[in-house]
């Protein structure tokens, strides 16, 4: 064991700098705290910066753009033939804005003096963490060591022709058939990326509905919209395995014939990382789903605190974030807060899907009386002139007091727009409180107005 005396000292050592890890570490030194960080990889920002959240959106982008210049302009009347994909500079890219945000993350580490120590890191004991020879010490550790990609038993991912996420962002080019296993955020996202430039793509899902926990009516819209893109989806298909044989990938649906496909995207959940951090020296515990057990207050043993994936909840960058910031405040002694009910989900498809709050499933096997307004987007003048007239907005709020309960879009920009209603449920709104609120016109913030005002009254343009 090294001795104390040699140890580096910290007030907290955070483990992961992803988007929990790193905004934990930069809040707690922003209060005067002395902090250290160990990411066991190069670049700080964790999977959504580096493998994640920030270059799907980059290539969901200039998809989109692509897809656009084929066939979404003359409508506008423009012309545009012959629009050619370069694959190599749209990747370029991507990895472009990926090394621009993980060097910003280096940045604010240094101007916020946080230390940096590169390496995988283990518990070793109460208020000790190893890093290899490196021991620190702190009276604080938080874990953040978040999720990867979890796999279906008899799929062989080979890492090129069949991966997952990571695997996905970099292929070097368009399959003509693409399968993807698993119609959740991942798959409808980097499925729609490889459908934009060129490839026949199959979704196969377990369930009967794709977007699980997503409000059903909506997920219904989002299928129906997807199809009329040319992704093909086979509901109630449970994938068993996945090989490649003779250079071509084969999947086996129980019940079905094998499916043959180019490549294969596996997107069937994630699974928090616990392995080789030696919890079990400073007392930490794992649920049954293997999750990082902790209280009301992120307090996982005596001076540990675990956030964001590895605790479970909503996968989602964003919430990690919240829950870093609250957890850092409150050991530098002051009230962190943090609310899991107001979390909002966006999935970047076109056109976006967003929500917030319960679904209208969910209030109805609570028993909870609600109220619903619904509104569509063909009406609404700023969407006409997008050429984005697909999809709806609906809010739900309770019955005898109107206070808002849920909100759900799908539709352009739906990822911004459900910024009004995450702020307005955060502060305990009514449907009247936003239906009674001036929205710019024209905007499409104002099909939210109206569901709204549908919601405790009537649409004002209905
Ligand atoms: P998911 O849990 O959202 O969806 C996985 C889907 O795979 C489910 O519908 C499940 O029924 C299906 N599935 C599981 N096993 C299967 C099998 N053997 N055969 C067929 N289908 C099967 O998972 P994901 O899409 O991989 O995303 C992982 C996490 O990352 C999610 O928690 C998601 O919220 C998060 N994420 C968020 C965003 C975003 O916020 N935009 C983007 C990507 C990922």
């Amino acid at each position: 064991m090294i001795p104390v005396s040699e140890a580096k000292k910290h007030d907290l050592v955070v483990i992961g700098a992803g988007p929990g890890g790193y905004a934990a570490a930069i809040r707690a030194a922003q209060l005067g705290l002395d902090v250290g960080c160990v990411e066991k990889e190069a670049r700080l920002g964790g999977t959504c910066l580096r493998v994640g959240c920030i270059p799907s959106k980059a290539l969901l982008e200039s998809s989109e753009k692509y897809a656009e210049a084929q066939h979404g302009l003359e409508v506008h009347g423009i012309k545009v033939g012959g629009a050619k994909l370069d694959l190599a500079a749209m990747m370029a890219r991507k990895d472009g804005i990926v090394t621009a945000l993980t060097d910003g993350i280096a940045g604010l580490f240094k101007g916020n003096k946080v230390t940096r120590y590169e390496g995988a890191a283990q518990l070793d004991g109460p208020g000790r963490v190893r890093v290899g020879d490196t021991v620190l010490e702190a009276g604080k550790i938080i874990i953040a060591t978040g999720s990867t990609a979890a796999s279906v038993p008899g799929v062989k991912m080979d890492g090129d022709r069949i991966g997952d996420s990571t695997a996905a962002l970099a292929w070097p080019e368009v399959p003509e058939k693409l399968i993807v296993i698993g119609a959740g955020y991942i798959g409808l996202e980097l499925g729609s990326v490889w459908a934009r430039l060129g490839a026949q793509v199959t979704v196969l899902e377990y369930l009967k509905r794709i977007l699980p926990g997503t409000d059903g009516e909506i997920a219904r819209v989002a299928q129906q919209l997807f199809k009329k893109q040319g992704l093909a989806f086979e509901l109630g298909a449970k994938v068993t395995g996945a090989r490649v044989k003779g250079g071509k990938c084969v999947v086996e649906v129980e019940g079905k014939e094998p499916l043959s496909a180019d490549r294969v995207l596996v997107a069937v959940g994630r699974k928090p990382v616990t392995d080789g951090l030696n919890l079990e020296s400073a007392g930490v515990k794992l649920d049954d789903r293997g999750f990082i057990k902790i209280d009301a207050h992120h307090r996982a043993a005596e001076g540990v605190w675990a956030i964001g994936d590895v605790v479970g909840g909503l996968l989602l960058a964003h919430k990690a974030t919240e829950e870093g910031v609250a957890v850092a405040e409150r050991l530098a002694g002051k009230a962190g807060h943090f609310d899991p009910a107001v979390i909002p989900a966006v999935c970047y498809t076109d056109p976006e899907i967003a929500g917030v709050g319960h679904t209208e499933e969910q209030l109805k096997d609570d028993g909870v009386p609600y109220n619903k307004g619904v509104y569509t987007f063909r009406s609404n003048g700023r969407a006409m002139a997008l050429d984005r007239v697909e999809g709806r907005v609906k809010v739900l709020a309770h019955k005898e007091t109107d206070r808002v309960l849920g909100v759900h879009i799908i539709g352009p920009r739906a990822g911004d727009l459900i910024a009004e209603a995450t702020a307005a449920m955060a502060f305990g709104a009514s449907a009247e409180d936003i239906g009674r609120v001036c929205h710019a016109h024209p905007t499409l913030s104002e099909v939210l107005k109206e569901a709204a005002l549908g919601a405790y009254d009537k649409p004002l343009h209905s």
